[in-house]
């Protein structure tokens, strides 16, 4: 099967937004080995988009438009898939309903009416988290044009729940699919570690980076879905083996989720101090539901007073070793520890930048310890050569710090 993809909007053309959304679909069509032939970036223009769309379906025989379903007048992709499928635009039942479920009491607008209007033979995508709907429209022999919305936390969603079955079940295949997570390793040495698993057609292994996060998408296709299981599971198991005890886990939510819930498994809690990271580290933790059965305190002790005061780090300590230093960032997690009775402290303290750094403590320097009743661990994270900027570099600290947590 080959696929083109026709992101519209101005707001792409001007530089304003970043074409995420290509990207996201992009992902989804390799892992289903489904062939992308091209990407085109368009403005909010019927004639030139109905021009682009005629030209990729004599290419290929799925064409994914993104954005411009809206209510709003520049909202026109809806009307010219119609135009180029010759079929009217209809009021959906299902979409209008869902609309109406979305507005409960609140009034809904004429316009707001106007998204349950799909075109004529089109199978809706249910919109999980706005109010467009997107839809799939036959279009001629073979052809189907896939609209999704715009905006990516709309377009992901949708993306899995519907669009991936859509065009697996368009193959003649269910498909299976499993994400397995990991942090710690670069996504160059991630990559070369599962260099062959990449190449295969069935099933496909693709790589997802972020900062330290590296996340391999494993998605077979067979005629069933245990069938499909079958064939997914065996590559899962030997990409968890190549990367190793980076991994946390497959198909689950975050590294946090999977810290919290392990927490809560063997009946352990956590107290947390933290100073450049500003709460980020407790904020990850109090996100998971369940957090209040192992997670009672965390304090944030960005001064060095607060670090006295608050938490007994004495001040010699402070005044020789600077409070960015391996010996506060121990101190922290173990008074953190014991202040509050915790089986586990953490201590995170660092430069997170772009000022305040020195040639012996640049930006980009953090300390991160863990503490039980027995031990202290440390990791230190180095800039090498390479701040990552603030907010990655607190980011990637609060990371490390569950990391360490999930690993003893
Ligand atoms: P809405 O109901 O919000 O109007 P829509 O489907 O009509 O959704 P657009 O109006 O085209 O979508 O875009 C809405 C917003 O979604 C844009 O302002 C932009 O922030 C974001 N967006 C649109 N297209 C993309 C894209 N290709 N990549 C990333 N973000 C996008
Ligand atoms: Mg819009």
């Amino acid at each position: 099967m080959r696929a083109e993809i026709i992101s519209v909007g101005t707001e792409l053309l001007l530089g304003h937004t970043v074409n995420a959304d290509a990207a996201h679909v992009a992902r989804e069509l390799s892992a289903l080995g489904v062939d992308l032939l091209q990407v085109q970036t368009l403005g909010d223009n019927g004639p030139r988009l109905e021009a682009a769309l005629r030209e990729a379906l004599g290419r290929a025989e799925v064409v994914i438009t993104t954005g411009g379903l809206g209510p709003t007048d520049d909202d026109l992709t809806k009307e010219t898939v119609a135009r180029v499928a010759n079929v009217p635009l209809e009021e959906d039942a299902d979409s209008l309903a869902r609309l109406r479920e979305y507005f409960g009491s609140r009034p809904m607008s004429s316009n707001q009416r106007k998204q349950a209007l799909l075109p004529l033979g089109a199978t809706a995508f249910p919109n999980a988290v706005g109010t467009a709907p997107g839809c799939a429209v036959p279009v001629g022999a073979k052809g189907w044009v896939l609209m999704l919305p715009g905006p990516p936390s709309e377009l992901l969603p949708m993306l899995r729940q519907s669009v991936v079955p859509f065009l697996a079940d368009k193959g003649g295949a269910v498909i299976a699919s499993f994400m397995v997570r990991s942090f710690g390793l670069g996504e160059g040495a991630a990559a070369l570690r599962i260099a062959e698993l990449t190449d295969k057609a069935n099933p496909t292994a693709a790589t997802y980076a972020g900062d330290c996060e590296m996340f391999v998408r494993v998605t077979a296709k067979a005629p069933d879905v245990d069938a499909a299981r079958a064939l997914a599971l065996p590559v899962v198991e030997e990409v968890r083996r190549r990367l190793g005890s980076v991994v946390y886990g497959v198909n689950v939510e975050s590294l946090e989720a999977v810290v919290v819930a392990e927490l809560i498994r063997q009946g352990k809690t956590v107290a947390t101090a933290e100073s450049c990271t500003g709460g980020l580290l407790a904020k990850r933790i109090t996100d998971r539901p369940g957090a209040s059965q192992i997670f009672g305190y965390g304090l944030v002790t960005y001064a060095n007073a607060a670090k006295m005061r608050l938490l007994g780090v004495p001040e010699d300590m402070l005044r020789v070793h600077g409070a960015v230093s391996p010996e506060v960032a121990r101190c922290m997690a173990q008074q953190a520890r014991r202040e509050y009775g915790a089986d586990f402290g953490l201590g995170i303290t660092g430069v997170a930048g772009p000022d305040g750094g020195t040639p012996a403590k640049p930006a980009g320097l953090v300390y991160v310890a863990l503490s039980d009743a027995q031990h202290v661990w440390l990791r230190v994270m180095r800039p090498q050569g390479r701040y990552l900027g603030r907010e990655r570099t607190r980011r990637l600290a609060s990371s490390h710090a569950l990391d360490m947590l999930r690993r003893c």
